[in-house]
């Protein structure tokens, strides 16, 4: 609260935004209104839980994988997810990493790889990975890539 004059859209904002975009002045300042009546946690950014509230979004029984595209982890996520159960089981693993890495890898390297994977992410035992498993892996790789760039600089 208070801060809210802080973060109102400013001309010269307006401006950078029209030529990034090709957007009309009354365009931007719509999309604006409608991003700051979305952002109810007012920190700029929309979160999962301000997509959540999207009414049209709530009651579409796809609304959390539309959702999910809205942000990288879960767009990774559904990349490893073939059939859409919402977890990611060895098998799957094993398909992407083939896609990934082509034929120089034998079957056995990446078996160990997909075993060891999975080992590192699968916290509840059922050998499967799933969103919110796969998300903590993510943050853990986030903060080791910035842990290794502070030691390089
Ligand atoms: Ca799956």
């Amino acid at each position: 609260m208070g801060s809210r004059a802080s973060s109102l859209l400013r001309e010269e904002d307006i401006e950078e935004i029209k030529k990034e975009t090709g957007f009309s002045h009354s365009q931007i300042t719509r999309l604006y209104s409608r991003f700051h009546s979305l952002d109810k946690g007012e920190n700029g950014a929309l979160s999962r839980e301000d997509f959540q509230r999207i009414p049209e979004l709530a009651i579409n029984p796809l609304g959390d994988r539309i959702i999910n595209a809205f942000f990288p982890e879960g767009f990774a996520f559904r990349l490893y997810d073939l059939d859409r159960d919402d977890k990611i089981s060895r098998d799957e693993l094993l398909q992407v990493l083939r896609m990934m890495v082509g034929v120089n890898i034998s079957d056995e390297q990446l078996g160990s790889i997909a075993d060891r994977t999975i080992q590192e992410a699968d916290t509840n035992g059922d050998m499967c990975i799933s969103f919110s498993e796969f998300i903590k892996v993510l943050e853990k790789v986030d903060v080791e890539q910035k842990m290794s760039i502070r030691f390089l600089h």
